[in-house]
């Protein structure tokens, strides 16, 4: 099978992989949809693999035993290898599982478990399926395009009541206002990038520039100078980091989704004991969710403004440059184009 791979600085290309095959609950899937995410980060630093892409929707092509699924099946790839047997993984927060399968447990350091590919290999518990009505490239959208702020969103509660404050509008960020905006809530963006702020504003979202130091103010006065019930950070950077917990009205909720490892500055008197804050992290969602992520997927008219770019696999390069682009939304990779 064809499969990409990072061969430099900013540089990719296709290889020659073997196809994987099923075994015990592992089911082959034939990719369709691979949304591209933070595999840019790979790209701009150059350092090789052919491991790419942990986003997929596709259709089950080989099973080895009766099980969940059959051939012809469509589902969707949820991120990562969970046991399947700890506390975590069967209460649907199999993301956290403690004890993570290292790829495919068969074959380790096999073919099959990049998305990033013509087929993937996978326990069949972590391939819930598509409904008939929803095309592959939407369904996919199913994995960090909607589904890490959905996570978010559901534990923050957000609803028709809520003004909710959105750090960075890069794909994660636009799917968390895809999913504000199906909930009703009115979102307030902060974002510096023009083609992403002015995506985010033809969502229905108020966009505010990160470098503006009106910025502040300006959110504390579309609050009636109290703040935002929840923000949710997609940026992954310092500065938003704070803005989120600075802007955040008291006994408000701040959930971080953006990942990044440099210390934010957290004061827990003033920021959190007398502000009463919540903080919270969350990287997806719990899996008897699914259900509901479908119908934001089936039913919001904004997952055609989400998905910005298509690309055949074939032109991984392009599709790469577009990624880090900052010119875009969520990309969408055909495997076999
Ligand atoms: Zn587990
Ligand atoms: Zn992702």
């Amino acid at each position: 099978m064809k499969q990409a791979a990072i061969t430099g600085i900013r540089q990719a290309t296709l290889v020659d992989r073997p196809d994987p095959t099923p075994q015990g609950d592992w089911v082959v899937v034939k990719v369709h949809s691979a949304p591209m995410c933070t595999e840019y980060k790979r790209f701009l630093s150059g350092e090789p693999t052919d491991s790419l892409g942990h986003e997929a929707a596709g259709e089950v092509v080989a099973v080895a035993q009766p099980g969940r699924l059959k051939v012809g099946d469509r589902v969707v790839a949820m991120p990562l290898y969970g046991c399947g047997c700890c506390n975590l993984c069967v209460s649907g927060d199999y993301i956290h599982c403690q004890d993570v399968l290292q790829g495919n447990a068969f074959a380790p350091g096999g073919p099959g478990h990049a998305t990033y590919a013509q087929y993937i290999v996978k326990p069949d518990w972590l391939l819930p399926r598509i409904p008939d009505a929803v095309s592959y490239d939407r369904a996919s959208l199913a994995c960090c395009g909607l589904g890490a702020s959905f996570g978010a969103m559901q534990l923050m509660n957000v609803g028709a009541f809520t003004t909710i404050l959105i750090t960075g509008a890069g794909p994660v960020g636009l799917g968390a206002v895809v999913n504000a905006r199906f909930r009703g809530a009115t979102a307030i963006v902060v974002e510096s990038a023009p083609y992403r702020a002015d995506l985010a504003r033809q969502m229905g979202a108020t966009v505010l520039d990160p470098t503006d130091p009106d910025t502040p103010a300006r959110i504390r006065d579309l609050t009636g100078g109290l703040g935002v019930d929840c923000a949710i950070d997609c940026s992954g950077t310092v500065q938003a980091q704070r803005l989120c917990v600075d802007a955040t009205r008291r006994k408000g909720t701040v959930a971080f989704v953006g990942e990044c490892s440099d210390p934010v500055a957290l004061t827990i008197s003033p920021d959190m004991i007398r502000k009463g804050l919540t903080l919270v992290g969350s990287w997806h969602y719990n899996l008897a969710d699914f259900a509901k992520l479908m119908q934001v997927i089936e039913r919001s008219p904004l997952l055609d403004l989400l998905v910005t770019h298509r690309f055949a696999m074939s032109d991984i390069q392009a599709a790469f440059d577009c990624s880090v682009s900052r010119q875009s939304g969520k990309i969408i990779l055909n495997p076999w184009a």
